[in-house]
């Protein structure tokens, strides 16, 4: 009897963040290559959007969301999200 089923098949797959490619078992979600890589992915605190942190303590995807918008009489209401 063969023993394949001990050795999973192997893809490579570029690396979310740094786009090198690693070897991973058929079948992983791993999408970075190290914890680092898999720091470096974080969501904007004001419009959600996933971006690459350039600085440890980033929290905004660009100079927009890092600067708070000047009031200017429009107030987003995010109740349509609200499950009923
Ligand atoms: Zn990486
Ligand atoms: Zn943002």
């Amino acid at each position: 009897m063969e023993s394949h089923s001990l050795k999973p098949a192997m893809i490579l797959r570029a690396c979310r963040t740094c786009g090198k490619y690693m070897e991973l078992p058929e079948g992983s979600s791993q999408v970075y290559c190290s914890p680092e890589c898999a720091a470096a992915y974080r969501q904007c605190v004001v419009c959600g959007k996933w971006f690459l942190v350039q600085s440890g303590s980033d929290e905004y995807c660009s100079e927009e969301c890092r600067t708070p918008a000047k009031p200017n009489g429009i107030i987003f209401d995010y109740s349509d999200e609200v499950l009923k």
